[in-house]
């Protein structure tokens, strides 16, 4: 077994669910996040548009990089929120992944320097910019879907990413695969806002997920009525995917929801007060949304007809 062999070997132990190896160059699709950039698709995420150069450079990011290890950990829950209370999506169920996943990186990270004492690397899951997706795709651990989502073939889209730059020269060729959407649209004609305006082209500005999480000030008036009953995200365009029939779930304690969590209506969202909002959510992504916007929230799908 190669050196990078047990690094995925050792990935796999840890408790990630895949595992994929890329030799580090510059993204070779630069084009396609520059022109998003350009057609102003980030709205206000600024950050999205700053360190350009490093997004598309792994080696400007960490000087030294010479691999990327990504992996990927099954969010996919086993007990889910009736549908017809508000809706949060799957990845908002349990404790903030990006924790988890740091954490599990840096014990993969010391296995290798235990290996190999010049071995250094840094780890990052949705906290530094990263495409992740390309470098998961590029490692042949998935494609990237006409949803803009990364794909595991025969596992499903449900899965948080983490990336490992290290400064060893990797023993494996990438294999990267072949998008496998086919013919098929389903992600693009489900989705109510018509954020997915063309194959493979996300407009943030018109997805729900943005709205609800990342806007920071009033939702659009546009959306609203389109909210349905997604509270917290959204994950349309990853239920109405085939290949998430594969999706099995986790069964990770620290992603399992509660049963309060799991008993929460519309009622019980629209009286909850700060010390409800911080036992419930204190350790889960929806922290950084803070009460007050939640609220916000609430109160827009309220407003719509089928909440
Ligand atoms: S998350 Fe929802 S709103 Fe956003 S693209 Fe997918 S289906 Fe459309
Ligand atoms: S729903 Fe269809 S088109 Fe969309 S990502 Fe899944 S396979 Fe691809």
């Amino acid at each position: 077994m190669t050196f990078f062999q047990k690094i995925r070997h050792y990935a796999l132990a840890l408790g990630f669910d895949a595992c994929g190896i890329s030799r580090v160059a510059a993204v070779s699709d630069a084009e396609r996040y520059t022109r998003w950039l350009e057609e102003n698709s980030q709205t206000d995420m600024t950050y999205m548009a700053q360190y350009v150069d490093k997004r598309l450079d792994p080696r400007l990011l960490v000087e030294g990089t010479r691999s990327v290890i990504s992996v990927a950990l099954n969010y996919y829950p086993c007990k889910k929120l009736p549908a017809d209370v508000p809706q949060f999506a799957y990845y908002a169920y349990g404790n903030d992944y990006h924790s988890v996943i740091r954490e599990k990186l840096r014990r993969l990270l010391k296995y290798i320097k235990l290996s190999n004492p010049f071995a250094a690397g840094r780890c990052f899951s949705d906290s530094a910019p990263v495409l992740e997706h390309f470098w998961a795709a590029r490692s042949g651990l998935g494609f990237i879907g006409k949803n803009t989502l990364l794909i595991i073939p025969d596992k499903g889209s449900y899965f948080f990413l983490g990336e490992l730059m290290l400064n060893l020269e990797p023993d494996c060729n990438d294999t990267p695969l072949t998008a496998s959407c086919g013919t098929c649209r389903r992600c693009i004609d489900a989705c109510p806002t018509g954020a997915l305006e063309r194959p493979y082209y996300l407009n943030a500005n018109k997805c729900i997920s943005y709205q609800t999480i990342e806007n920071r000030g009033k939702i659009s008036p546009c959306i609203i009525p389109l909210l349905s009953n997604n509270v917290f995200g959204c994950d349309i365009c990853q239920k109405v995917c085939p290949w998430n029939r594969f999706a099995q779930p986790h069964d990770n304690p620290e992603l399992t929801p509660s049963e309060e969590f799991l008993s929460l209506d519309l009622k019980k969202l629209a009286a909850m007060d700060e010390e409800d909002f911080q036992r419930l959510f204190g350790q889960s992504a929806v922290q950084r949304l803070g009460l007050s916007r939640l609220k916000r929230n609430v109160a827009a799908i309220s407003e719509t007809p089928d909440k």
